[in-house]
C-alpha cells in the first residue's frame, strides 16, 4: 500500500464536542494505526492472515476493554472514547476492529457484567493485556438472525456440564484462548459459559476462502461432549437478553467504526481526485465527481453527529437497543455506499491494493451482515416505532 496520508475530515468542527481525554485517546489510536496497522494491513489481507504483531499495540491503545474498570485491567474510559478508538482502528481495517470488538464487547463485557468475581479476576486482566484472546459463539449453522432457536446444549452431570453442538462464523475462533459460548440447558434456558482451548472435545476449524475481513480469522466452534466445570458458567444473567446485551455494546462500537472506514475512503478519493488529470483538468473539477465527494462528506457528518449523540446517551445509561440498531444500520450502509463511490472515483486504481478502498468495501460486506443484518436492524426500528413485531 502507498504511504498513509490520511487526514480526518471534521466538517462541522465536531472536535469541539470532545473532551481533552477523548482527543488524547483518539489521537493516540490514530497515530498507532498509521504506524502499526497501515504498513502491514494490505499484505495481511492479501494473504488472509491475522496480523498477530498488532495484538500488544491494540492492548496499549486501550482497545481491549476500553470501558472495563482499571481494577480488571481495562482502560476505564467512557463510551465516547471507546467509540473513537473503534473509529480509528476501523479507519485502518474492519478486520482489526472486529478483533478488538469481539475481545472487548463480546468476551470481556459478558465476563464483567454476568460473571462472578473469581471469573473476572481470572480472565479480564489477561484479556485486557492481550495475553489471552477470546471469541464469542452465538451463531450456528441453522440459526443466524434468529439465535433464540439455537441447538447447542448443556446437560447437568452433577459435578459438571456436558456441552454439545456447533457454532459457525466465529471471529477469532482459530486462535482464541477462550470462547464465551451460548447454549441451552435442559429447561431450554440460554446460559453463557466460558470454554477454554485444550478442553477435550473442543475444536476450532478455520473458515477459508473469504473475500471479506481477510485480516481477521473466522472459524467454527465444535463441541463434542466437552466437560465444562460448573465454575465456568456465567452466573449473573441468562436468557436471550444476555447475549443481546453484549451485541448492544459491540453494535455501538461498529457504528463508530464504520465512520472510520468511510472517512478513509472519502479522504483517499478526495486526494486522488485532485491529483488525477483527465481532459486536461483534475477530475475533482467535474460536477459528477464533486457530487460523489459532496454527498460523502454530508453523510459522514450526519453519521458523526448521530453517533456522538448516541455516545452521550450511552454515557448517561439512556441509549436504547433500538437507538443502537439505528446507528449501526445507518452508519454501515453509509460507509458501504461511500466505499463503492470512492472506488469509482479512483477508476482502475480503485481495485488495487495500492489504495485501501477496495479492502474497506469488501470488509464492509461482512460488517453490514454481522451483529444483526441491515434488514434485521430495520425490523428492530420498525418494531420500536409501531410496537408490532414483523420478524415472523
Ligand atoms: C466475517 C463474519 C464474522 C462473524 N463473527 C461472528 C462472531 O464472532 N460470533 C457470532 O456469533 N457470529 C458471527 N458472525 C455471524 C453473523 O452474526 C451472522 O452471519 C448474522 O447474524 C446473520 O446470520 P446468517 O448469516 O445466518 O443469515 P440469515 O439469518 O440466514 O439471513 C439471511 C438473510 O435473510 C434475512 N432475514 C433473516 N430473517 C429475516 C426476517 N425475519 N425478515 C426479513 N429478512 C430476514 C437477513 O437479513 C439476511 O439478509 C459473523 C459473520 C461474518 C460474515
Amino acid at each position: 500500500m502507498s504511504q498513509d496520508l490520511f487526514q480526518a475530515p471534521d466538517y462541522y468542527q465536531l472536535d469541539d464536542l470532545l473532551s481533552e481525554e477523548h482527543l488524547l485517546v483518539r489521537d493516540a489510536a490514530r497515530e498507532w494505526v498509521k504506524r502499526a496497522v497501515s504498513p502491514i494491513i494490505e499484505q495481511a489481507a492479501q494473504e488472509a492472515k491475522f496480523p498477530t504483531s498488532i495484538i500488544s499495540g491494540l492492548a496499549e491503545i486501550g482497545a481491549f476493554g476500553p470501558y472495563i474498570p482499571e481494577e480488571y485491567g481495562g482502560a476505564g474510559l467512557d463510551q465516547i472514547s471507546y467509540g473513537l478508538i473503534m473509529q480509528e482502528i476501523e479507519r485502518g481495517d474492519s478486520g482489526v476492529r472486529s478483533t478488538a470488538s469481539v475481545q472487548s464487547s463480546l468476551v470481556m463485557y459478558p465476563i464483567w457484567k454476568y460473571g462472578n468475581e473469581a471469573q473476572k479476576q481470572k480472565y479480564l486482566p489477561k484479556l485486557a493485556s492481550g495475553e489471552f484472546l477470546g471469541c464469542f459463539g452465538l451463531t450456528e449453522p441453522n440459526h443466524g438472525s434468529n439465535p433464540g432457536g439455537m441447538e447447542t446444549k448443556i446437560k447437568d452431570m452433577g459435578d459438571h456440564y456436558l456441552l454439545n453442538g456447533a457454532k459457525m462464523w466465529i471471529s477469532n475462533a482459530p486462535f482464541a484462548d477462550i470462547a464465551v459460548v451460548w447454549a441451552k440447558n435442559e429447561e431450554g434456558r440460554i446460559k453463557g459459559l466460558i470454554v477454554e482451548r485444550g478442553m477435550e472435545g473442543f475444536t476450532t476449524p478455520e473458515t477459508h476462502n473469504k473475500w471479506s475481513l481477510r485480516a481477521s480469522a473466522t472459524g467454527e466452534l465444535i463441541f463434542d461432549n466437552v466437560k465444562i466445570p460448573k465454575e465456568n458458567i456465567l452466573p449473573n444473567k441468562d436468557g436471550l437478553g444476555a447475549p443481546l446485551g453484549c451485541l448492544d455494546s459491540a453494535r455501538y462500537g461498529i457504528a463508530w467504526g464504520a465512520i472510520g472506514a468511510a472517512m478513509d475512503c472519502y479522504d483517499t478519493a478526495l486526494r486522488y481526485s485532485k491529483e488525477r488529470i483527465q481532459f486536461d483538468k483534475p477530475i475533482a473539477g467535474t460536477q459528477l465527481q464533486q457530487k460523489k465527494l459532496a454527498e460523502m462528506i454530508t453523510e459522514i457528518t450526519k453519521a458523526q453527529l448521530l453517533t456522538w449523540r448516541l455516545g452521550v446517551l450511552k454515557n448517561e445509561g439512556r441509549a436504547t437497543s433500538a437507538q443502537i440498531s439505528m446507528a449501526k444500520r445507518n452508519n454501515v450502509d453509509m460507509a458501504l455506499t461511500i466505499a463503492r463511490d470512492a472506488r469509482q472515483v479512483l477508476g482502475a486504481m480503485g481495485i488495487t491494493g495500492e489504495y485501501s478502498i477496495m479492502r474497506h468495501m469488501m470488509n464492509l460486506e461482512s460488517v453490514v451482515t454481522y451483529e444483526g443484518t441491515h434488514d434485521i436492524h430495520l425490523l428492530i426500528t420498525g418494531f420500536d416505532i409501531t410496537g408490532i413485531q414483523a420478524f415472523k
